[in-house]
């Protein structure tokens, strides 16, 4: 049974309703709409610049859903870096698409689609500007077919511009966003920009997660605070979001993404994967509630 039999929501259509219902834009929502509301949960992973560990925590957070038993979709709308092919060992170019849309590519329950696939060679500059660049990523969000899902994971451009925006808009009716940062700027302006960015678009703030929060020595695996500590709990303290957890900065981490090994499942027993994972039974915890 799809979801949609049973989903007592109004506002897929009747938003888009309201619109002329002759224009591209209404069926361009409408199509949007009538995919999206197949998937239970939808999560944009946002941070508010790049190599913060964004596309770090997108991957290990719909591997590990997917590992629970979750039908999961893990959709890379980074455009100017789509780093999730290598970080999940699939980089082939070439998708399946036909008359119904383009299909994602599958690791058992686990669905994976990257805007890198139609960007053609990995090493080839993004170029796209303006028009031309946020027409691929509506085309992209418009056009895959997930099917049923429990959960979308998104990973975003970084930043709080246009890009991220129309994104969120075009996805209406999102779980919330989780908000990745490092201790170096938790308590700069890019912070607070992401949990504005969030308030402008109506996108709940699940929460914080403090990423590189300290370095793993691979000698002792003691956890020194290099950039301090509590920088995370003060802002999420600040804005009343809930401070999801601090990963600390491990080189298993930076291995395991160049390796295309998801570290949640190819490090499970260290103290670090486990750190993430109770980051991750916590969004999972919130988005249920
Ligand atoms: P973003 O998506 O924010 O640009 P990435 O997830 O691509 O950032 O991470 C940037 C780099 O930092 C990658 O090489 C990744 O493997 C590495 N990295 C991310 N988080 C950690 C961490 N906690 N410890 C060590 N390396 C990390």
């Amino acid at each position: 049974m799809s979801n949609c039999d049973t989903c007592e929501s109004t506002d897929c259509t009747s938003k888009a309703q309201r619109e002329d219902e002759n224009s591209e834009q209404f069926r361009e929502r409408q199509e949007i709409a009538r995919r999206m509301c197949k998937i239970k949960h939808k999560i944009a992973v946002i941070s508010g610049k790049g190599g913060v560990g964004k596309s770090t925590v997108a991957v290990n957070l719909a591997v590990s859903l997917s590992i629970m038993g979750n039908k999961v979709g893990l959709m890379d709308v980074d455009i100017h870096g789509p780093s999730i092919p290598t970080m999940i060992n699939l980089k082939e170019t070439s998708v399946r698409s036909d008359e119904n849309g383009i299909y994602p590519l599958e690791m058992g329950n686990l669905k994976i689609i990257s805007v890198g696939y139609l960007l053609g060679h990995a090493d080839d500059p993004v170029i796209f500007r303006g028009p031309r660049k946020m027409g691929l990523i509506k085309q992209f969000i418009k056009d895959v077919e997930w099917g049923e899902l429990d959960y979308l994971i998104i990973d975003t451009p970084p930043g709080t511009g246009d890009e991220g925006l129309s994104i969120a808009q075009m996805i209406e009716s999102m779980s919330g966003a989780v908000i990745v940062t490092t201790p170096q700027e938790v308590s700069g302006a890019d912070v607070r920009k992401s949990i504005n960015f969030c308030k402008q678009l109506n996108l709940k703030p699940l929460g914080i997660i403090e990423n590189m929060a300290g370095f793993v020595c691979p000698n002792c695996s003691e956890i020194h605070p290099i950039f301090g500590e509590g920088g995370g709990q003060k802002i999420a303290d600040k804005f009343s979001i809930p401070l999801l957890g601090s990963i600390p900065l491990d080189p298993n981490i930076r291995v395991s993404g160049d390796d295309g090994k998801p570290f949640i499942y190819h490090y499970a027993k260290t103290e670090t994967a486990k750190t993430m994972k109770a980051v991750i039974d916590s969004i999972e915890t919130i988005v249920a509630g």
